[in-house]
């Protein structure tokens, strides 16, 4: 234990998927940080949620990963625990009902509690104004982005209580410097930042922190149309000045770490991982 203290510090121990360690302000645990925890996680087949799933698992919790196809969700399942990790999944879109029902009771099979839940699912059906959006998109986007979150954690919470709990909600800059051609889907990253806000107020007396994780440009599927473009990427290297696009992974250790007990503290915060602060 010494020598990987030592090493640890000197920046020369990686852990190994499945045996990760992170010093807290006193220890090491040796089966991580988040080790004895159940972390549900949605969307979480792909992009930012399965770095997210990822590294929750590697940090010592059992994770259920989720998604809207079988097939995405037995690759990711089968990918994590090829590398040792303690995952589980079912399938499950956000916005039904039944299916959240589902992720409940598959996290439930796993010691009977849940300790983190990621809200990461969100969509964006339209390029485009905000008045431009008809109001099936409008449905589609709330739905999906606004009120999954609020919802899932409505039928999650009497099995999070007693728990000291955390949950992350997954915004965007957008929140904050809204794009002229993401109408509806700035307006929803933005209901996000006010919702940590209320349930983070809400859940306090229940000891269950709410903090909301807002990324910049990641490269993912879903940013494709910004990435791929090379107008957007010059104009994106010259106003960030770390010259990259982030990366999924990026995401995934702020999360764990708000999960953790060195985030007891912490609750109501939106954390941007963007390359640059676009926030006062
Ligand atoms: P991604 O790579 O496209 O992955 C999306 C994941 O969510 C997939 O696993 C997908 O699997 C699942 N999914 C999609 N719709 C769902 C639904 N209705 N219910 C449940 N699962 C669903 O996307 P990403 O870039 O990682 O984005 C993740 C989150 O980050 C989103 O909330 C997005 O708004 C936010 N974000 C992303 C960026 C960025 O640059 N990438 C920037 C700011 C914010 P299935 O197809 O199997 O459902």
């Amino acid at each position: 234990m010494l020598r990987a203290v030592t090493l640890f510090r000197r920046g020369l121990f990686r852990p190994s998927p499945g045996l990760s360690v992170r010093m807290t302000s006193s220890e090491i645990t040796p089966k991580g940080i988040l080790a004895n925890q159940v972390a549900v996680v949605t969307g979480s087949t792909d992009g930012i949620g399965f770095a997210i799933a990822r590294r929750l698992a590697q940090d010592g919790a059992h994770v259920v990963v989720s998604s809207r196809k079988q097939q995405n969700v037995d690759w990711a399942v089968a990918t994590l625990q090829g590398e040792g990790l303690s995952v589980t999944g079912t399938v499950c879109h956000v916005a039904k009902a039944e299916d959240r029902e589902r992720l409940v009771a598959k996290a439930l099979e796993h010691g009977g509690g849940i300790d983190i839940l990621v809200c990461n699912a969100g969509v964006n059906p339209l390029v485009g104004s905000t008045l431009g959006a008809s109001e099936q998109v409008w449905d589609k986007i709330l739905s999906v982005n606004v009120k999954a979150p609020a919802l899932l954690l409505r039928q999650l919470l009497p099995h999070m209580e007693n728990r000291r709990g955390a949950v992350i909600l997954v915004s965007s800059t957008a929140a904050y410097t809204p794009r002229v051609d993401l109408g509806a889907y700035n307006v929803s990253k933005t209901a996000l930042l006010g919702l940590t806000r209320t349930l983070a107020l809400e859940l306090a007396p229940k000891d269950i922190r709410v903090n909301c994780l807002v990324p910049g440009v990641i490269e993912t599927n879903f940013s494709k149309v910004l990435h791929k473009n090379e107008t957007f990427w010059n104009n994106y290297k010259e106003n960030y000045q770390l010259q990259r696009i982030g990366r999924p992974e990026d995401c995934a250790g702020l999360v764990s770490f708000l999960c953790s007990p060195d985030a007891s503290y912490i609750t109501g915060e939106n954390i941007a991982v963007a390359g640059l602060s676009s926030r006062l």
